[in-house]
């Protein structure tokens, strides 16, 4: 199918969203690596270690648009096996996909995956220490009702975080990255999932998504407190975190 997400509606972004996530979810975690060329690696753990899960007590953490569970794996590593994460994404195949990990990985009990959607969350208010969201939520349609969701479920004291490809904000890298992004990713889409339109759409949402700034002002106004956000690898990539006080 061909579909220019340029101007479409907010109503039928999401099908055409989980369209293209039911098509890559087997090579997935594949393409990561080879489009990010590893770094998608390092921008998860910077988001896991600024998250720092504490060890040796129970911590409860909710990991929206989870996909495959490379955060939620992070989360239980690195708080020594005391954290549970739920995995929660709206596509089945990307959790398919998930839950086989977790079993050959040896997280059975450690992480669950739940199917929902970051608009309306299927969990209780006040449920979570923290909320995480990589490479999610620029691809949610209405992202003020999934702010306003992750506010919801967590604990007050709990912790919301985000990563997601931003603003490249460094002189030439700009270029190289406009150039990388627009001519390479979707011949690689098609040589790798035989998906060049796919690819096509990730570049453009990315495009799309609010600058660093914007984003942060958004996640304020959800109502989270002490708002920040860091840059990895020259905007490529930024991780927001705030607080629900
Ligand atoms: N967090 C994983 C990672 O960093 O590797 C997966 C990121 S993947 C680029 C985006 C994920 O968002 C997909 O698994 C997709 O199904 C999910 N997604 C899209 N719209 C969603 C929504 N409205 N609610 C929950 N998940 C959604």
């Amino acid at each position: 199918a061909s579909f220019g997400f340029r101007d479409v509606a907010v109503e039928t972004k999401q099908g055409m969203v989980d369209e293209v996530f039911h098509k890559v979810a087997s090579r997935y975690d594949l393409m990561n690596d080879l489009m990010s060329a590893g770094l998608h690696r390092l921008w998860k753990d910077a988001a896991v270690t600024w998250l720092a899960p504490p060890r040796g007590r129970p911590f409860e953490a909710l990991d929206v648009a989870g996909g495959t569970g490379d955060i939620a794996f992070r989360i239980v590593e690195r708080s020594g096996g005391s954290a549970h994460v739920t995995v929660c994404d709206i596509n089945a195949s990307m959790l398919d996909v998930g839950r086989e990990r977790a079993a050959k990985r040896g997280f059975s009990g450690k992480v669950d995956f739940v199917e929902g959607n970051a608009e309306e969350l299927p969990f209780e208010s006040g449920r979570f220490d923290a909320y995480t969201i990589a490479f999610g939520i620029r691809n949610v349609p209405r992202i003020e009702k999934a702010l306003a969701e992750a506010y919801r479920v967590l604990k007050p004291g709990g912790r919301f975080l985000c990563l997601e490809f931003s603003a490249v904000d460094v002189p030439l890298l700009d270029r190289i990255y406009d150039v990388y992004s627009f001519n390479l990713i979707p011949p690689m889409g098609k040589l790798v999932a035989d998906d060049a339109e796919s690819y096509r759409y990730l570049v453009e949402s990315i495009r799309r998504f609010p600058h660093q700034e914007r984003f942060a002002e958004m996640i304020r106004r959800a109502g989270f407190s002490q708002v920040a956000y860091r840059n990895y690898t020259g905007g490529i990539a930024a991780i927001h975190s705030g607080w629900k006080i």
